[in-house]
């Protein structure tokens, strides 16, 4: 196992740097990077993932590229226009719904990236849970002027994207209600979402995102949980062998990194990411390798998540 640690470009999820292990085995390297806060049990799957791609590998692909999508953060339309133009991607999420911002600010940086990319090119909206139902209503009405794609988890509980669903003729996609194998089946359940956003790490492994995606019967969209290289091709894994893959997926997040951890990083050319697994380049792995105790402190979260997988040896 070795262990990283690579600035962020911008603050993500209230962290300024991203880490994790990267775990070495006869398929290759595999990334386990469950964020700070998550205990043993959920850092379980994340596990099962990273040993998934050293001991197993991934199924075969059915296609060689996925498209994926830039991401515009909460930033002013001139901003905005320039970072949908320069992506060179098709599609583009904007996050809407920002804590000090008004809908006003959410309509012209949607419009500007509509200028953007052309009427050809497609938007999601994400708001990150951030609206009530009467606010997600008015504004995904609004905000379609400029044509949606779909919108991305306009309120935080299944039951208020049930009723948003209800009065808005554009989709719905539920991400932050996804984070276990077992929530999906719950949105379908509740009419909640017309999309699931998976993430391969939360699920435990692009076999058990395969599984989900089947069983769930909606529209998957690959998303990354902010990982280097090595953990990004294990989306990429997903997104490539799933029967369908109708929108463009979250893959293109190394640039929210500072650095990698491979020779050749995962990183769109057109709008579109290669079906490759890169390989981990030594030199940059050891330009990212945290000192003092961190080697020691991930060993320990491993074991210790470890012991929440199936056949584990009871903990004494
Ligand atoms: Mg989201």
């Amino acid at each position: 196992m070795r262990v990283y640690s690579i600035p962020m470009r911008t603050r993500f999820r209230g962290i300024t740097r991203r880490d994790g292990a990267l775990l070495h085995g006869p398929a290759g390297w595999g990334e386990f990077s469950p964020f700070a806060e998550y205990g043993p049990a959920e850092a379980a799957r994340w596990l099962a993932a990273a040993r998934e791609a050293a001991h197993e590998g991934w199924p075969a692909p059915v296609r060689d590229g996925v498209p994926v999508n830039a991401t515009i953060p909460a930033v002013g339309p001139e901003r905005a226009f320039a970072l949908a133009k320069e992506s060179g991607c098709r599609t583009a999420k904007v996050k809407v719904a920002e804590p000090g911002q008004s809908g006003a600010d959410d309509m012209a940086r949607v419009e500007a990236v509509r200028d953007a990319l052309g009427p050809d090119g497609r938007i999601r909206v994400d708001a990150n849970g951030g609206w009530d139902v009467d606010q997600a209503a008015a504004m995904i009405r609004s905000l379609d002027r400029f044509e949606l794609e779909y919108a991305e988890q306009p309120c935080p509980t299944l039951d208020d994207l049930k009723r948003v669903r209800l009065r808005v003729d554009v989709p719905i996609a539920a991400d932050e209600s996804v984070r276990r194998a077992e929530d999906p089946l719950k949105v379908r359940a509740a009419g909640a979402a017309d999309i699931v956003v998976l993430k391969v790490q939360p699920l435990g492994g692009v076999r058990a995102a395969l599984r989900v995606a089947e069983a769930v019967g909606l529209p998957v969209v690959v998303s990354s949980a902010v990982e280097t290289s090595v953990g990004l091709a294990a989306g990429v894994a997903l997104a490539a062998a799933l029967p369908e893959l109708p929108f463009a997926c979250g893959l293109a997040t190394l640039s929210l990194l500072e650095g990698d951890v491979v020779d050749a990083p995962l990183v769109p050319v057109d709008g579109v990411l290669p079906v490759r697994r890169p390989d981990v380049d030594p030199a940059a792995l050891a330009r990212h390798e945290p000192g003092g105790d961190a080697a020691e402190r991930w060993a320990e979260r491993a074991r210790s998540a470890g012991r929440h997988l199936p056949g584990a040896e009871p903990s004494r």
